[in-house]
């Protein structure tokens, strides 16, 4: 159990909340006392991570749910089931749900770019937008929504030009939304994972590891649970004079 207990009366969303990161984040803020609604594409890899989630702290009540976050009428349905449930929005939101389609940009085909801006990109604005007009709509005295972005929405990467696209995407997202939100209370920030041994990097071959890993400076990749720590310091109060901000988890790739 982690040594703190942050968020003991705190509703907490976290999409792709049944695989990877989204999965260890919902770990951890459940670890501190938040109850979690864990949404996902996959009802069932959600209902996985909620029998994993620690649920003995003061008044935790979690809760599994299916979002398709690319459309706002999925995100719609999601957020009013919460508040019907809850009475409430969550007051920290993790945008977790992402997705990969990868060709070289000669190769790759519109709907390809398209689906992962449409998940990526637009499903974080969705879900950022939804719970920030409950969240206003109910008075709510503050908030904490976070992105996942990644490294390779700075630097790049071969394959992934839909992918780096989308990513660089969330952080002006971010921002924007940071400036119009504060004076609601709510911070936005993202959270800019570099490889990090999830489902989704078990797609890229392993030469392409064994590189990558030759160019972190710390030596390995990361777990799940490193980058869902930045996240739950990105959730907290411990965080409150941090807005609009990118955090990178990355064990040193391309520093500078
Ligand atoms: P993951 O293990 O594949 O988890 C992502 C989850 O999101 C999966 O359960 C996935 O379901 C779900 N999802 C996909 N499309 C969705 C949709 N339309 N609506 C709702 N949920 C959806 O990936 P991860 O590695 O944990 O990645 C989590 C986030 O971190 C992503 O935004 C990713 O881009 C970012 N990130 C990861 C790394 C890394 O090295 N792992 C690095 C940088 C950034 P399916 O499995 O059914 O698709």
């Amino acid at each position: 159990m982690a040594a703190t207990s942050r968020f003991i009366s705190r509703l907490t969303l976290v999409t792709g909340g049944g695989s990877g990161i989204g999965r260890a984040v919902s770990q951890r803020l459940a670890s501190e006392g938040a109850s979690v609604v864990v949404a996902d594409i996959s009802e069932d890899s959600a209902n996985e991570t909620l029998e994993h989630l620690q649920n003995d702290l003061r008044g935790q009540n979690h809760m599994a749910a299916a979002v398709d976050v690319s459309s706002k009428e999925s995100v719609k349905k999601l957020v009013t089931s919460i508040q019907t449930r809850y009475f409430q929005p969550p007051s920290v939101c993790v945008n977790a749900a992402g997705i990969t389609q990868d060709d070289f940009l000669l190769n790759m085909e519109e709907e390809q770019f398209d689906r992962v801006i449409q998940v990526n990109l637009k499903g974080s604005f969705l879900v950022t937008q939804a719970v920030a007009q409950a969240l206003v709509a109910c008075g709510a005295p503050k908030g904490s929504i976070i992105t996942l972005g990644s490294i390779v929405g700075k630097v790049g990467n071969l394959g992934q030009a839909n992918y780096a696209a989308s990513k660089a995407g969330v952080e002006g997202l971010t921002r924007t939304a940071a400036k119009e939100l504060s004076r609601f209370g709510i911070r936005c920030n993202c959270v800019l994972p570099g490889f990090i041994s999830t489902p989704m990097t078990e797609k890229v071959p392993e030469k392409v590891l064994v590189k990558m890993k030759s160019l972190v400076p710390l030596g390995r990749m990361g777990e799940p649970a490193e980058v869902a720590d930045v996240c739950a310091f990105l959730a907290s109060d411990d965080s409150r004079y941090v807005t609009g901000a990118s955090i990178e988890v990355t064990g040193g790739l391309f520093i500078g």
